[in-house]
């Protein structure tokens, strides 16, 4: 059977209860979450839960997150097509999948080494050409590829990265967690020249963004 069309009334599903219930209505948007097999994402034996609204683990202490999040955190970047976007936290390599079919080129970073290998597997296999994986500390960016039309960062930093800031096109958004290491606040950063404009958008539990410019790597 093609990749895609196993669980697709259950994404049908998904995407009518969870994201268009809740307001989200781009099309290109929806039809990529209508398409892009979630199931393959997830750990195995876990493909019958991949569809439900809820985060779940995908080994290493790492989740991939509730759909509903990554389908706002995408809207909220209003892609159209064309967008150089980059990725900090590629864990299961959904988002990123999720960001390759709706922007030009996309670099997700991921600290990982197995996740970041299992991840750029999958969205291989499915055919999505223009997404690369990088193993690596986000915190720092990755200026060989910027300016960013849009930086996602899907774990929750202690405050907004400089360096990431730094790698944004004017115009550009970073959409971030920002809170303490069990809640935070989702928000978007535009850039207008050398300013910035903040807005909150809702609370939000993620895992710790590690690294320079993040929470310490714990040695206990
Ligand atoms: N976007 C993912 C979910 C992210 S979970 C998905 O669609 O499945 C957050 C991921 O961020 C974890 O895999 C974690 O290992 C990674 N991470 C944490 N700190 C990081 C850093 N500094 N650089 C890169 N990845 C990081």
């Amino acid at each position: 059977m093609e990749i895609s069309t196993q669980y697709s009334s259950e994404r049908d599903e998904m995407v009518l209860r969870q994201i268009e219930n809740r307001g989200l209505s781009n099309s290109r948007l929806l039809n990529a979450l209508r398409w892009l097999p979630r199931h393959e994402f997830v750990k195995q034996g876990d493909e019958k839960y991949a569809y439900k609204d809820e985060p779940l683990s995908i080994g290493f202490g790492q989740t991939i997150s509730q759909p509903y999040i990554t389908a706002l955190m995408t809207s909220l970047a209003a892609l159209e097509g064309n967008e150089n976007v980059l990725e900090v936290g590629t864990g299961s390599g959904y988002q990123a999948a999720l960001l390759g079919l709706l922007a030009r080129k996309v670099i997700s970073i991921e600290r990982i080494p197995e996740l970041a290998d299992r991840a750029q597997k999958v969205i291989s296999r499915l055919g999505i050409p223009n997404v690369k994986v990088i193993t690596g500390d986000g915190t720092t960016g990755w200026p060989e590829n910027a300016p960013y039309d849009a930086i996602l960062v899907t774990a929750g930093a202690p405050s907004v990265p400089q360096a990431l800031l730094d790698q944004l096109s004017d115009g550009g958004r970073m959409i971030i967690p920002v809170g303490s290491r069990s809640v935070q606040n989702l928000q978007v950063w535009q850039r207008n020249g050398n300013r910035f404009n903040e807005e909150n958008i809702l609370p939000v539990v993620f895992v710790p963004l590690l690294g320079k410019y993040g929470w310490q790597i714990r040695t206990d």
